[in-house]
């Protein structure tokens, strides 16, 4: 391998993808994964994902190749990309059990993902889930990884991987490097019901968007958004450096605003919607900045702002955005409805050179310690 630059990233099959998961990782990665120094890892997270709810055997099976499909049709294309499932690398394992003997309880206990999950699956609290985030560092840690594409949720895990490799390193010599995140412009995207927490199927259908709904369920599910009375805002600054490629949304609240109880939550789906609108309709999302944007701040004027329209235009731009993807999968799955196995012989394939450099990694760590 002659690329420079090792980028590993990781999603669970536990069902359908939603637009939190494009905007803060899947973007990223199909735009990384066509530009030439780039090695690129994406490994379907199954092993993750029996943390979760306990599903069938059938289940799970149709959720890993669903997962594939989805991956492709959406432009990951497993020949550039070593797209593959992360059971078929079994030294991950291996390799978390050598992190968490360096793992201190209290790191894992601290992390607001655990804690979060914890509270969704009260039946179901296993060790599995709260050490998760050591599984994850070995994902990363096993393939000599500089990048990892991830939404903002994971920024507590991976500050947990870099502070493994630096143990590990102090207390058996130098092994690993210290990943840095890769953020996209949109690394939270927020839930549209409840929109002071993060977009996640665990908070039901309408919360959501997935990718692939159809179009006049995206079209409710948008049109159902928080969104809120213009008289309760005064002013909406949106920020843009063209330099740092950097923007964000920030929401003054009026006097009338303030008075209202749910204040919090009405900032949080309004400031969600722009954004989603900034991402997916850009060009309607500049008429909206009056007068013409430049280098620094932009005021919006909260009573220029039409919900109907915005949340319109926006439904019909996110379907527009995933036609062809749509189009791929449906293609794709007849594929494998007529027993086509290119795919997967072709994941199959990137298992096994994921694996090999896992085995190269595993047998210098072990060597390391001391393991005969
Ligand atoms: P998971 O479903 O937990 O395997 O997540 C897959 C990827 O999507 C990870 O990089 C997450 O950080 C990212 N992600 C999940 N939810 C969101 C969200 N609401 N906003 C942005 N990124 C997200």
């Amino acid at each position: 391998m002659n690329a420079s630059k090792i980028i590993v990233s990781g999603i669970q099959p536990s069902g359908e993808l939603h637009i939190g998961n494009y905007l803060g990782a899947i973007k990223n990665l199909i735009a990384l994964q066509n530009e030439e120094q780039n090695s690129l890892f994406l490994f379907v997270a199954d092993y993750h994902s029996l943390s979760g709810d306990p599903v069938t055997a059938d289940i799970k099976r149709a959720q890993i190749e669903q997962l594939i499909i989805d991956l492709v049709s959406l432009g990951i294309d497993p020949e550039k990309t070593t797209l593959f499932i992360q059971s078929h690398v079994p030294e991950v394992t291996e390799l978390a059990w050598i992190l968490n003997t360096l793992t201190p309880m209290g790191e894992l206990e601290r992390m607001t993902q655990f804690k979060d999950k914890s509270t969704h699956q009260k039946e179901n609290i296993n060790v599995g889930l709260f050490d998760y985030p050591v599984l994850q560092a070995a994902d990363i840690l096993i393939y000599d990884t500089s990048s990892v594409p991830v939404g903002e949720d994971q920024l507590q895990h991976l500050e947990l991987t870099r502070t493994l490799a630096r143990k590990f390193n102090s207390r058996y010599g130098d092994m690993f490097k210290e990943p840095q995140a890769l953020l996209s412009p949109t690394p939270r995207v927020m839930s549209l019901t409840d929109p002071i927490h993060k977009m996640s199927k665990s908070h039901g259908s309408n919360s959501y968007i997935g990718v692939f709904d159809e179009p006049s369920i995206t079209e409710e599910k948008v049109k159902s958004a928080v969104s809120a009375d213009n008289s309760l805002f005064e002013k909406i600054i949106y920020s843009h450096s063209e330099v740092s490629a950097e923007e964000s949304l920030e929401i003054i609240p009026s006097e009338k605003g303030r008075q209202n109880p749910e204040i919090e939550t009405l900032i949080a789906g309004v400031k969600n919607l722009l954004t989603l609108y900034r991402e997916f309709a850009p060009e309607q999302f500049k008429k909206l900045l009056a007068p013409e944007p430049v280098e620094g701040q932009t005021i919006i004027d909260p009573q220029s702002l039409r919900y109907g329209e915005i949340k319109k235009n926006l439904g019909e731009t996110i379907n527009n955005h995933f036609a062809p993807a749509r189009e791929a999968r449906k293609e794709i799955t007849l594929q494998q409805a007529q027993g086509k196995q290119q795919l997967l012989d072709q994941i199959i394939k990137n298992g096994i050179a994921a694996r090999a450099i896992a085995q190269k990694t595993l047998q210098e760590v072990k060597t390391k310690i001391g393991l005969l």
